[in-house]
């Protein structure tokens, strides 16, 4: 393809002192949407970015960052330059190592992945990696692959996501606020192509891309029990840092810009000389106190679930049948929620359900296990008060192999102790179908026999 030899003669040319000997020819994934609606679903996730998470406001770093950022973006390969995209780039005041990138452009870097590097070499790194899902335009392109199971459209997804309720935020995957579950949680096959096209965005910029293999080595060793958010939306494929260290080799990459350490070194220091970041916890908190939904204390009253049933069809691939009192509520893009009248709140774009089922589909690997983990994991980043109260069992949901755990909340609507049940099963394609029962700890009993209905009837058609 002539694209590729155009491709080698540019690399060689911003090499100048290096030779390109070969490198992995990199095909942007299929993807039925159009580059200006990348930027749409970007801009509108940046903004809710914006109000969520607390932005560091520092000048001086946030030069250097950006610096590297127009550095990468220089580098971008001529085939995956859209004219429309526009990169940023904005430090938050976050302790914990994480950084993302949203379609047609935006990126956000934590501050505590600045403070965990061994060099600017691995913050280029980690760059490189989020720029190239933007430019191969993953988010997208996931999405593309989701149609089967998708509920509402790519636009809903945005709107699902950034919905701060009680159970909606079980969606929030990646961060404390929920717009990762279709944009920044990605396959293994995307994550081995962010590497190889990272790498030939470093190599090109004057970055040796073993760096970015590092900063994987460096995440890794923060990991502790829960592992970093990075490595759960950016699962290694396996021996990311054979390839990597093999493509860098390939490229023949003889000079590198971190050699020069003094402004990394000196940006560290002002670092060190702030008051610490925040964790995920105290922003979720932060964010929970202002969220106009959860003042909690308000009175709901609510007429039990009828023992008849009603079947719904959100998507295709599946119906749902739930309590006939109960009707579809907005709410969710990548799900669905079913509540009886009077258990749906909305205000200043939060919404919150006190009785009810959210049924959703969120990105996985194909490990049910690991899928519901990683789940479990976002949802309590999101509901500090969240505790799980009983054992993950083996259950049946939609007549396939599920799991169930019963969790204990808080109601933000209520104030008030609050159930849940949630129930998980893969599907076809690896991804996660969720079913979350909510209910006051006081009508628990009444409301999980209709959960447990509701998850055993569910029908599934991906196959
Ligand atoms: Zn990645």
């Amino acid at each position: 393809m002539s694209t590729y030899r155009y491709k080698q003669i540019f690399v060689a040319l911003m090499l100048t002192a290096s030779v390109a000997s070969a490198q992995t020819h990199i095909v942007a994934p299929p993807n039925k949407y159009k580059p200006s609606d990348d930027v749409k679903l970007g801009q509108d996730a940046a903004q809710q970015a914006l109000k969520e998470l607390p932005m560091l406001n520092d000048p001086a770093v946030d030069e250097y960052v950006a610096g590297i950022g127009q550095r990468l973006v220089a580098a971008i390969p001529p085939e995956f330059q859209h004219p429309e995209f526009h990169y940023t780039f904005r430090v938050v005041n976050q302790k914990e190592i994480n950084a993302f990138a949203l379609p047609g452009g935006p990126m956000f870097l934590n501050r505590g992945m600045i403070e965990a590097a061994h060099n600017e070499g691995e913050v280029a790194g980690v760059m490189a990696h989020e720029m190239s899902h933007v430019m191969l335009r993953h988010g997208t392109a996931q999405q593309t692959k989701a149609t089967p199971y998708e509920i509402g459209a790519v636009a809903g997804q945005i709107l699902g996501a950034i919905v701060g309720g009680t159970a909606g935020s079980i969606i929030a995957q990646g961060s404390n606020f929920g717009i990762s579950t279709y944009f920044m949680k990605f396959s293994r096959e995307y994550e081995t192509q962010a590497d190889i096209n990272g790498s030939h965005v470093m190599a090109a910029a004057g970055y040796d891309p073993r760096h970015m293999a590092e900063m994987f080595k460096t995440i890794e060793a923060q990991g502790g029990s829960n592992g970093p958010q990075f490595l759960s939306d950016h699962p290694n494929p396996g021996n990311r840092y054979q390839y990597i260290t093999k493509e860098a080799q390939m490229l023949g990459v003889n000079g590198d810009r971190a050699a020069n350490n003094g402004e990394f070194v000196r940006v560290q220091a002002r670092l060190k000389g702030m008051s610490p970041a925040l964790t995920a916890q105290q922003i979720s908190q932060q964010n929970q106190q202002r969220r106009p939904v959860g003042t909690g204390g308000r009175a709901v009253n609510v007429e039990p679930p009828s023992g008849s049933f009603r079947t719904y069809q959100p998507t295709n691939a599946l119906r749902v049948s739930v309590p006939s009192n109960w009707s579809p509520v907005e709410g969710g893009g990548s799900s669905v929620t079913y509540a009886p009248q009077g258990a749906y709140f909305q205000a200043n774009g939060g919404s919150a359900f006190t009785h009810g089922v959210e049924v959703g589909v969120s990105q996985g690997t194909g490990n049910l296990q690991n899928d519901t983990n990683s789940l479990l994991r976002g949802f309590a980043q999101s509901n500090p008060q969240l505790q799980q109260s009983g054992k993950a069992k083996n259950d049946s949901v939609g007549g396939r192999n599920g799991i169930t755990v019963q969790l204990a909340n808080v109601s933000e609507v209520t104030g008030q102790p609050e159930y849940i049940s949630l129930s998980t099963t893969e599907l076809r394609d690896g991804s996660l179908l969720y079913v979350i029962g909510v209910a006051p700890r006081t009508e628990a009993d009444a409301y999980d026999r209709a959960f447990q209905q509701v998850r055993r009837n569910i029908q599934i058609s991906d196959r």
